[in-house]
């Protein structure tokens, strides 16, 4: 296959925001491909050459992209860089440049994809001595032999700006309108949530159809999208929701980590798919010396402890394990517990699909328990008396509440999706004032006074999971201290959109616009009906949204959390009717 036939394919993509439009124009251009092209194309439609948990690194500043882009369009590089500065993306500048340069005749055999993955690949793999110019000049080399629009998406995909504006949601849309019916779908996300593998659930379909798809399993080493929790904001209404039974948990505040475990080896990875084995070498080596089982997959809380009597610490001290030197310091200095709550595969059986109660046996007996790995505390309540007894008891362990789970027959594992099967309550929520919101910067004002020459404001938004785009919901200039707010533009850098994101819903203009990546720990006093913040538009008010007052940060980066596991629009409405205020529900 061409590689000018996918990037003219994502120049279409480009061109249009409706999520619609880009499902049937990939739907359409992936029919056309054989099943091993597919997948390549799709893994480059998100800027990589792999899954999504594998770190891709091209190792590529755009600097040295520019150095490349000058020799191919034979510009002096002074001319390049000074175009970067306009333009700000290599891509771009590649596309103005390249276009003059006109057809280079000399090298008239076309760009195919294979070739093209094979030059990525080996500008991935190159190290060592005089790495920087071997991955130049490889640059150099497609780039001699691609027209404009080619060069632009090479230039994007080795600096990390791929972003055409299809996420995973859409090529799974797109790939079950190519190969399978409209009742497919859910079999088709459920593939992906439990590989993480947007390529291969590609080639799985193209050349199996929905067969294959219905055989696609967890499997050791492959990391699985997290099971998430629904939130109530009482005791009483969580045991009404439930039947009035179900398992309650301690809620652990720490790191939720996923483990993998094989015969001599396992591996540890977060919420956000990150490999953080080597932050917790003393947990994978004490999780397979404790596991009866040869292989298996299971989660947990991973608590930093305090050594002299064993209490739990707060959040920020695990997050000293995440550091990415010093390691072996870290690990004496922070030493951390690894509560169990999840099993999800052992030895051959996939315990995706099996209700919660026999997860939970099932992991009881497959470890022997250790003063490092546990299991977390559990009791099965019946009625809002002995929830509430419950939630008092985790308090008073220092948990920051409790996790209600479902007991019932139907209570599988629901890979990467949110639901009422598992109910969080935290001891924030007893008070309104004090419910916290995971928010994605989308958005910086520039400051003013005390603040001129930095950013004084971020605009925040929430993650609407039905429709896959953020939307605004405040403006957020309290709680940043000048450490923070010194470090934000450096933070920020990598995320910067030249205009608003095509995935970003917003009545107000910031200053400066980011793709959602970064979140935030806010509080807030109050959630109210807001003319000018599109967070759950329409859904209290016809024409209206919901926006947060005297919103606060928290002081707390939310580095675990992915911009896809922010506050949810519906876990917004959902807080707005709970919160008995003024302009509530009856108003
Ligand atoms: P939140 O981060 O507030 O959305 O809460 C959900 C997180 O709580 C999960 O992703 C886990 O990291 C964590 N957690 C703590 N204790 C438990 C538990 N017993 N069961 C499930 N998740 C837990």
């Amino acid at each position: 296959m061409l590689y000018s036939e996918l990037a003219s394919a994502f120049e279409r993509l480009d061109a249009t925001s409706s999520r619609l439009e880009m499902t049937s124009i990939l739907s359409e251009f992936f029919r056309s491909l054989d099943p091993g092209s597919l997948r390549d194309a799709v893994y480059l439609s998100q800027g990589k050459l792999h899954p999504d948990y594998f770190p891709q690194e091209f190792g590529m500043a755009d600097k040295l992209v520019l150095r490349a882009v000058a020799m191919a369009s034979a510009k002096p590089y002074e001319e390049v860089e000074k175009l970067w500065i306009k333009e700000g993306d290599p891509g771009t500048v590649a596309e103005l440049l390249i276009k003059g340069r006109g057809q280079m005749t000399l090298f008239s055999e076309p760009l195919t994809l294979e070739r093209v993955v094979n030059v990525l690949t080996s500008i991935e793999n190159t190290e060592g001595k005089d790495s920087q110019d071997k991955k130049m000049k490889q640059l150099f080399l497609l780039l001699r032999e691609s027209g404009p629009v080619e060069s632009k998406y090479l230039c994007r995909i080795v600096t990390g700006r791929m972003r055409v504006g299809a996420g995973a949601m859409t090529i799974l849309d797109a790939l079950s309108e190519a190969f399978a019916t409209r009742e497919g779908r859910p079999d088709v996300e459920r593939a992906y949530n439990v590989t993480c593998d947007l390529g291969l659930v590609a080639k799985t379909i193209a050349s199996g159809g929905m067969d294959a798809i219905r055989g696609v399993h967890v499997s050791v080493g492959s990391p699985i999208k997290v099971m998430l929790a629904e939130r109530l904001s009482s005791i009483p209404l969580i045991m009404e929701r439930m039947g009035g039974r179900c398992a309650m948990e301690f809620k652990y505040d720490g790191i939720r980590l996923q483990a993998h475990i094989s015969k001599d080896s396992v591996r540890l990875y977060s919420r956000r798919l990150e490999d953080l084995t080597s932050n917790f070498p003393d947990v994978a080596a004490e999780l397979r010396a404790c596991c009866k089982a040869e292989e298996a997959i299971i989660e947990g809380e991973c608590v930093a402890v305090d050594p002299s009597t064993g209490a739990m610490l707060p959040f920020q001290t695990v997050t000293h394990r995440r550091k990415k030197h010093g390691m072996d310091k870290a690990v004496e200095d922070y030493p951390v517990r690894m509560f169990m709550f999840d099993i999800l595969f052992i030895d051959g059986t996939d315990m995706t699909s099996r209700p919660f109660t026999e997860r939970r046996d099932k992991l009881a007996g497959a470890f022997e328990l250790s003063e490092k790995i546990g299991l977390t505390e559990m009791e099965v309540v019946e009625g809002p008396e002995e929830g509430e007894a419950f939630f008092a008891r985790a308090l008073a362990a220092k948990s920051e509440g409790v996790m209600a789970k479902s007991l019932h027959q139907e209570s599988v594992y629901r890979a990467g999706s949110r639901g009422f099967l598992w109910i969080k309550y935290k001891k924030d929520y007893e008070a309104a004032l004090t419910d916290s919101f995971d928010l994605a910067v989308v958005g910086a004002f520039y400051g003013m006074g005390k603040r001129a020459g930095k950013y004084g404001a971020l605009l925040m938004a929430i993650f609407d999971s039905d429709t896959g785009r953020y939307s605004t919901v405040c403006k957020l200039g309290t709680g940043f201290d000048d450490a923070f707010l010194d470090n934000l533009p450096e933070m920020m850098e990598s995320h910067l959109s030249k205009g608003r994101p095509s995935d970003v819903d917003a009545q107000m203009t910031p200053d400066i616009w980011f793709f959602p990546a970064v979140v935030l720990e806010v509080v807030a006093a109050e959630i109210s009906l807001s003319p000018i913040h599109t967070a759950a538009f329409g859904v209290v008010k016809e024409d209206a949204g919901l926006g947060l007052r005297f919103p606060r940060f928290t002081g707390r980066v939310r580095s675990d959390k992915g911009p896809e596991q922010c506050t949810t629009a519906a876990e917004l409405a959902e807080m707005y009717w709970a919160q008995d205020t003024a302009d509530g529900p009856d108003s």
